[in-house]
């Protein structure tokens, strides 16, 4: 008799409010197909065989938007293997991505979210020198159109395994509209040995953040290939994992996990189209028109 009004309750009722999974529920999931349906009608929101699947071409117009409306450069939340774009925003790839083609020599496991798959016309030297030195003017004005202040640039400084490390310090602005409105963040980058100046730079960073709530439950691991490509371009990619360091509520990480790819996905869009607008500026084009002519003359 019970189990007649399980099956009425999660079979034919079709509303909203008792559609969540009880304790109830999952305990019965063995009984019957009955209970199983709901199950597998929670678990896509939808009742098998009814559920509207946007036509592929509605999917495709609204991935453009999407593109389009934050920037025409960067590629996000595509799969690495096979460059397709993943449909849920903040879900995280759930096998571990092998090295694409572009990523050869680098031994990283580019693992998390790609932010950032792009060719630029400027020399793999160059470029590393724009974003990762010490006395980097491109990092100073990024940061201040992103109204970042206190801003510490360190220098690489080789640790006791014989890895080049720096460290960065700098406050960012928050755009939550509760909670803090800055965080203090610091990243702690290193080169991994793989790196060969003029063919290829290889960095981890790990970045935490201060002045936040749960701040110490996780940290950001950023991972930079830059490869030169045979017209001496450099080839720029940037993945991105959340990583929790202390056992924490599952709707707090997914909390944490919204809020870190949104500012990870912001400032990465910044950066590109910083990048870009410098590299075509009067000045960068004439260091790039000094540096090609040297390398002609060789
Ligand atoms: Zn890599």
């Amino acid at each position: 008799m019970k189990a007649i009004k399980i099956k009425l309750k999660y079979g034919l009722n079709t509303n909203p409010k008792t559609k969540s999974i009880s304790g109830t529920s999952r305990q019965s999931s063995s009984k019957g197909s009955v209970t199983n349906y709901h199950v597998r009608k929670t678990a896509t929101g939808n009742e098998p065989g009814t559920a509207k699947r946007p036509t592929q071409a509605e999917t495709h117009r609204k991935e453009s938007q999407r593109v389009t409306r934050t920037s025409r450069a960067v590629t996000f939340n595509t799969d690495v293997r096979t460059g397709n774009v993943i449909k849920d925003k903040w879900k995280l790839p759930t096998q571990r991505t092998e090295p694409a083609s572009g990523l050869r020599g680098c031994n990283a496991a580019h693992e998390g979210q790609q932010l950032v798959n792009e060719v630029l016309r400027v020399p793999v030297d160059m470029l590393f020198d724009m974003l990762f030195s010490g006395t980097s003017k491109f990092v100073e004005r990024l940061h201040a159109k992103r109204n970042s202040t206190d801003l510490r640039l360190g220098i690489w400084k080789v640790n006791r395994d014989g890895l080049l490390t720096r460290e960065l310090q700098v406050t960012v602005q928050l755009q939550a509209s509760v909670g803090p409105k800055c965080a203090r963040v610091t990243e702690y980058y290193t080169q991994r040995s793989c790196c060969k100046p003029g063919f290829l730079y290889s960095i981890d960073v790990k970045s935490v953040n201060a002045g936040i709530p749960y701040e110490d439950a996780f940290y950001v691991a950023i991972h930079y290939c830059m490869l030169r490509t045979a017209d001496n371009n450099t080839e720029l990619k940037v993945f991105a994992e959340v990583k929790f360091v202390k056992s924490t509520w599952a709707v707090i990480q997914m909390f944490i996990q919204k809020h870190a790819y949104e500012g990870l996905h912001e400032y990465f869009s910044d950066l590109l189209q910083e990048l870009l607008i410098e590299i075509a500026s009067p000045q960068r084009q004439d260091i790039l028109n000094t540096d090609r002519s040297l390398r002609i003359c060789k």
